[in-house]
This record gives structure tokens, sequence and C-alpha cells, in this order.
């Protein structure tokens, strides 16, 4: 039997008093402060979902998991080399030994250690165009690539590693992976995202030599809108349930998760963690309906507090993501959209869209000189059919390609 029998829910596990199927009188949840009891096994199935996609290929599906055991053993060695230095007598570990005579044992929920937010920004730091002799720690073997093609090749996707290359065959490299990211970048933005999810599931190593780039480009930005979604969504309600769509490699679920947040992430590959792969521009497997015909309703069946867009409505078809949003978040729930600014043709008509899909503009944020931010609250609206969604859906061309530059 379905966990949620209605429309846009389509996990199947174990049935749940509270949302139970066909009954309008189930229990809404609009305070963040007490989650539906059903919420914890519908992370357990994501996290199931995140190892176990059905629309994986084969071919992928073996690099996630030589990818999964990579970073469980990269985890265990973490562990070990931790243990090692605790064992080190007081005066050559000084620190470490106190605190770890006097700290208890803190279980984190369980994301990796090597992966918080401060690894990923070591890892661009590792990887940026700077001298080679400023990386002296990364040891990773020099990866083989020689052209910056789209389909698979046998290089591996250690995109940041420099370890023994010269300064001119790093700069070489660098160019290659500048080059091959700001191919997959381009790709993405001009395609729907059925192009873009088979491209990526084909051969995910593209996903990750695009959040190598992704993550060198935002580097040179002031502030990351990610870090400043960690920053303000800290400060929420605990277990406030986020929904991350086009989460990226899940830093904002690695930031908040730990923070007893419930972070629900999705992307277009699943790392086999954090991460459920999902096309988020056609459907986000979380529950919640779009009403019924003829009514002005919220819909029903959501869990969902606050959804974070952050730099993700890349497709053509994105508005059909806002239609995502609008159909998983609770009554009264909050969309925060950043994107970057010269994407916007005209903002009010943005604005407008987003109104159209049941969407109230709560703030906009211009002052940062690459993104704008956008905070939005979820409102009734009039249920839609088909053709009225048509005409929305085909508004994609009010954001433009982001085209990064050579750098
Ligand atoms: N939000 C993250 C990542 C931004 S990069 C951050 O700020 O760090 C944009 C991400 O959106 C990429 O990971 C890309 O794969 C994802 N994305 C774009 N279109 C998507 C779609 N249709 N479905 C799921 N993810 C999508």
């Amino acid at each position: 039997m379905p966990l949620f029998d209605i429309p846009g829910w389509s996990v199947p596990s174990e049935p749940v008093s509270e949302l139970s199927p066909n009954t309008k009188k189930r229990k809404r949840h609009s305070d963040a402060s007490e989650p539906p009891a059903n919420l914890d096994k519908l992370v357990e199935h994501l996290k199931t979902a995140a190892t176990n996609d059905p629309t994986t290929s084969p071919q992928a599906r073996s690099f996630l998991e030589k990818r999964a055991q990579k970073k469980r053993e990269k985890k265990a060695k973490a562990h070990e080399a931790k243990k090692e230095r605790i064992s080190l007598p007081k005066p050559l570990h000084k620190a470490t030994h106190e605190e770890a005579s006097t700290r208890p044992h803190k279980k984190m929920k369980s994301a990796p250690p090597a992966d918080t937010p401060d690894a990923a920004v070591a890892e661009v730091a590792s990887s940026s165009t700077k001298p080679a002799s400023s990386k002296g720690k990364n040891k990773r073997t020099a990866p083989t690539r020689t052209s910056p093609k789209l389909d698979a090749d046998d290089a591996p996707s250690e995109s940041s590693s420099s370890g023994s290359l010269t300064t001119l065959q790093k700069a070489m490299r660098d160019s290659l992976d500048g080059a091959r990211f700001r191919l997959i970048n381009e790709t993405l933005y001009k395609n729907a995202s059925e192009r873009a999810k088979g491209m990526m599931q084909e051969d995910p190593r593209m996903f990750e030599d695009y959040h190598a780039g992704f993550r060198r480009q935002v580097q040179s930005w002031p502030t990351n809108p990610v870090n400043h979604y960690i920053a303000t969504l800290s400060r929420y309600p605990p277990r406030t349930v986020i929904a991350d769509l086009g989460c990226g490699d899940g830093a904002l679920a690695r930031a908040l998760v730990p923070k007893t947040f419930t972070v629900l992430s999705f992307d277009l590959v699943s790392d086999g963690g954090y991460v459920v792969a999902a096309d988020t521009c056609s459907h986000v497997p979380l529950p919640g309906s779009e009403g019924t015909e003829g009514e002005k309703s919220a819909g029903e069946g959501q869990v969902v507090d606050v959804v974070v867009c952050a730099l993700s409505l890349m497709s053509t078809n994105w508005p059909g993501c806002i239609r995502e949003a609008w159909r998983i978040l609770k009554e009264g729930g909050e969309l925060k959209v950043a994107e970057v600014t010269s994407r916007f043709t005209d903002v009010d008509r943005f604005i407008a869209l987003l109104g159209a899909i049941g969407f109230k503009l709560k703030s906009k944020d211009e002052s940062n000189s690459h993104f704008m931010l956008f905070e939005f609250k979820k409102v009734a609206r009039k249920w839609k059919a088909e053709k009225d969604w048509q005409a929305i859906l085909t508004k994609g061309d009010l954001l433009k390609p982001c085209e990064y530059k050579r750098r």
C-alpha cells in the first residue's frame, strides 16, 4: 500500500496513520516544532532511494557504488588517523589529546567528517589556479584528461588533484577542466531537464566535474548563496523541514543536519548519501497535492516548511521546479530562490510568474553584485488545468542561461 495515496507522491512504504490515504480530515502540520510522525520514515526511505535509484544506469550505478566505497574507506582512514593522533603522547599533540580525553564522542547523523563545508572549501582552494606550490598538501594522482569533451572519457574525475604536475602542466589541466565545466554548464542551461538528467545519469563523472568547476567559480564571488542560507536557516526552529532542490554536493544538508534540521536534498545525481536523484523540474519524490479541480486551496499532505533553490533553476523548463516547490510546501511555507543577477531579463515578470504559480513575494535582495535573493510565501491558489500550466511552463526564457567567462 502506498505511504501517501495522493497525487505527486510515489514512494511506496508502510502505511502511516497520520497521513492515511484518501481522507480529507488528515492532520495539517504547519508547526515546524512538531514534525509529522512519518517524517523519520520518509527520511529513511529517501536515504535508501539515494543508493537504489532504479532509473540509474548500470554504468552509473557501478560508478556510484565505487564512489560510495571510496568515501567509506576515506572515512575509515580519517577515523584511524584521528585515533592515532589522539594516542600521541601529550607533548607531541597537546590540544587534541586533551580535547579527546575530555570531550564525549558525539555521533553525527551520517555526515562523513571529510565532507564538511570546510572540506569543500579546502578542495576549491586546492583546485584554483594559484601556483602549484601553494597546494603542497594535495597528493592525489593527476588526471590524464586530454579534451574537454562531454562524453565519458577514461580520465579520473579528480579535477582538483594536482599531484606532481609542473606549474605549466597544472595550468593546462585547469584550462581543460574549465572548458569542460563551461561546456557542461552550457548544456545544462540550454536544454530541458530531461536531457540534463539523461546526460548526468549516463556519466555521473560529469556531475563531479561540473561541481569542481562550480566551486571554483563561486569561490571568486564575494559570498556564496548556499553559505547565506546555511547561516539564515541555522536560526530557524529546530526540526524545520527543508527541501533543497538542485542541492549540488549537499552543502546545506551537511551543515544543517547535524544541527537537528531535516534537509531533504535532490539533484540530478545521487551521491549515495544525502542526495536523492530527481529531476526537480518534473517530479520531486515528496508528498503533496495540487488541490481539487474548481477549488482554491493550498493542496494537502505536505511535510516541507522551506524550499531552497540556490542557483538551481538551470533547465529551460525551470518553472516546473517552482510548480513542484508549491506542491511539496505546506501552506504558508517559504520558498527561497537565489539566482545569478545577469540571468534576469525582467525581474518583475519573474516575480509575476511565481505569483501565478502561487507564491507571494516577501522580500527581494539585490545588494549582492553576483546574485539576487528572493523570499516567497506559498499561498492558496485556484486549481489549474494542464493547458493553463503549459502557458506557465513555457516561460523559461525569463531567465537567460548563465555563461561563466574564461578566467
Ligand atoms: N544549490 C547548490 C548547487 C548549485 S549548482 C549550491 O548552491 O551549492 C546547480 C545545481 O542544480 C546543480 O547541481 C545541478 O545539477 C542542479 N540542477 C539543475 N537542474 C536540475 C534539475 N532539473 N533537477 C535536479 N537538479 C538540477
